[in-house]
């Protein structure tokens, strides 16, 4: 075998940990993915018809406030000064989201001071003032209280999760931040942008080092080729970031997650919707939000005759869907607990990144994972012969 480390799965995940190994410790890796292309979900290319570039996956924002992290992509791409900023249409009505004095303000018709939409929402909020409820029903109408939650939050979450709120986690709603002033971007983190050249360049030049096999188009449990589970196990060590269920044959039962489907449209006009990403929060429509590449990159001279949208639409994953959000019950984490004690049990095979350890990963975190994961298991283990194990799938 002419690898010393095989890692499964080419996401940012993967790609960090065959980079830093290639690069620091000089190791051979077999980078494998099962897709026709390396950088999992975060993957872009160009729309035909009129070169817009269209992220695969769903529309991907990069932003971190991890030095570590900022430095480290650097190496690798510039990023523009893209600010994120999303718009909602509750009622056929747009309002600024994350909610913020503007939306407040709109929704109720007011001119309120920061001071009294504060006074607002914590009387709306009623009992749960002040409280720190862990569901996303409760956590939400804690934030914004009971009419902006049920405008904005409830059903666009009902049509994300189709889950009861109520046994949702709130740390799903923590993501958002709320603002008692008119700064309406959607993310909160001191560097933010999108690559300045795309995803694809950006993820490529992470696999270009010459130590690094990429094999596109290969299943780690398929057999036939050189890297399969039955080939490596045990022999060589394995960074394994695909679906932890799917690692152990689902033994102690599948995991939920959703799947988005997404439906994408060219338009023969030139600004569809005059924002990148607008949601829709009623129960009404289907699907969750459109979102309109064009918008990613103002700096960039697109054509003018034609608009590439894409409607995003939620629902449960069933076997042979993608897997994107980990849906999180408490039946879950039940489960993974018992998945966390299998991976502790397998011989050099350490579990990463959004599929394998089960976690809603942004971009920057998946990064930071693999380099934590490079420094505290994979460099000791080459280089003074540490014990390669899980400890859990805890990346
Ligand atoms: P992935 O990118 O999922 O990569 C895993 C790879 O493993 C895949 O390429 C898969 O094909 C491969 N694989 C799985 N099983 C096998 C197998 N058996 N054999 C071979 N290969 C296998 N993050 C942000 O920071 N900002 C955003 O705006 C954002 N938006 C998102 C929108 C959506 C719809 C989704 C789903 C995610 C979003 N993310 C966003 C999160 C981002 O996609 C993840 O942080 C990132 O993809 C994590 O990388 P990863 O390597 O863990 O997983
Ligand atoms: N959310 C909502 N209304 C919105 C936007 C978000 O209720 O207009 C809730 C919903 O539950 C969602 C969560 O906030 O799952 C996190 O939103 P975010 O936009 O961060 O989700 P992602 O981009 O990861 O899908």
């Amino acid at each position: 075998m002419n690898a010393d480390l095989v890692v499964v799965g080419s996401g940012l995940f993967g790609l960090t940990i065959a980079e830093r190994a290639a690069t620091e410790l000089g190791l051979k890796v077999a980078l494998l993915d099962r897709r026709s292309h390396i950088g999992g979900n975060a993957y872009s290319k160009k729309e035909e018809q009129t070169g817009i570039e269209v992220h695969q996956y769903g529309a991907h924002l990069f932003h971190t406030s991890n030095e570590r992290v900022w430095e480290y992509v650097n190496r690798f791409t510039d990023f523009t000064n893209y600010v994120h900023k999303v718009y909602t249409n509750h009622n056929g009505v747009v309002y600024p989201m994350p909610i913020n004095l503007g939306t407040i303000n709109q929704f109720f018709n007011v001119a309120y001071s920061p001071a009294e939409a504060k006074a607002l929402i914590q009387e709306q909020a009623g009992e749960l003032a002040g409280t720190d409820p862990q569901n996303l029903n409760d956590k939400g109408i804690q934030l914004i209280g009971r009419p902006l939650y049920e405008a904005f939050i409830k059903h666009y979450t009902a049509k994300q999760w189709q889950t009861d709120p109520a046994d949702l986690p709130a740390s799903i709603i923590s993501r958002l931040p709320v603002r008692y002033n008119y700064d309406n971007r959607y993310f909160n983190d001191k560097y933010e942008g999108l690559p300045v050249d795309g995803y694809a360049a950006w993820l490529e030049r992470m696999a270009a080092h010459e130590n690094i096999e990429v094999h596109l188009n290969t299943d780690f449990f398929e057999d036939g080729h050189e890297y399969s589970r039955s080939n490596v196990i045990g022999q060589v060590p394995v960074i394994y970031t695909g679906p932890v269920d799917r690692y152990f044959d689902f033994a102690e039962g599948d995991l939920s997650w959703r799947t988005i489907d997404l439906e994408q449209e060219v338009l023969p006009i030139e600004d569809f919707q005059g924002c990148a990403v607008m949601n829709y929060p009623d129960a009404d429509q289907p699907y969750t939000r459109i979102h309109e590449f064009r918008h990613f990159h103002p700096e960039r001279d697109y054509t003018k005759d034609a608009t590439v949208i894409m409607r995003e639409f939620s629902r449960f994953a069933e076997k042979g869907d993608e897997p994107y959000y980990p849906v999180n019950t408490s039946v879950d984490r039940e489960k993974l607990l018992a998945y966390r004690d299998l991976a502790k049990g397998e011989d050099k095979v350490l579990f990463g990144g959004r599929l394998g350890t089960y976690k809603y990963l942004d971009m920057h975190m998946a990064i930071g994972a693999a380099l934590s994961m490079f420094d505290n298991k994979i460099k000791p283990h080459f280089e003074n012969g540490q014990k390669l194990e899980a400890g859990g799938v805890d990346a």
